[in-house]
């Protein structure tokens, strides 16, 4: 965990980036929005810094529930949370 953190701050990501990242550790996975949310940063920022982060570190990206909108209550009718794009670590690579 620390060693990703190293990594995103040796490779000169800023800190918005460095959010990013300590939320996904935290959090994760999230989609965009939650990420927008939580970092108080607007969506067009955190994808940007999403690319930032994977050009340093290994972000997985997965089309399914996302777990943060579930938490709060973003779903359908059907009481369902949104498919939606969601991003994780993968510190295993
Ligand atoms: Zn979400």
């Amino acid at each position: 965990m620390k060693k990703a953190i190293d990594k995103v701050r040796f490779a000169g990501a800023d800190d918005l980036a460095r959010v990013l990242l300590v939320l996904l550790m935290e959090h994760g996975p999230l989609c965009e929005k939650c990420l927008g949310r939580d970092a108080k940063m607007p969506l067009s920022q955190v994808g940007v810094h999403l690319v930032l982060l994977r050009e340093t570190i290994a972000v997985r990206i997965e089309d399914r529930e996302c777990p943060g909108c579930a938490r709060s209550g973003a779903s359908d009718s059907r009481g369902n949370a949104r498919l939606t794009q969601v991003f994780s670590l993968d510190l295993e690579r």
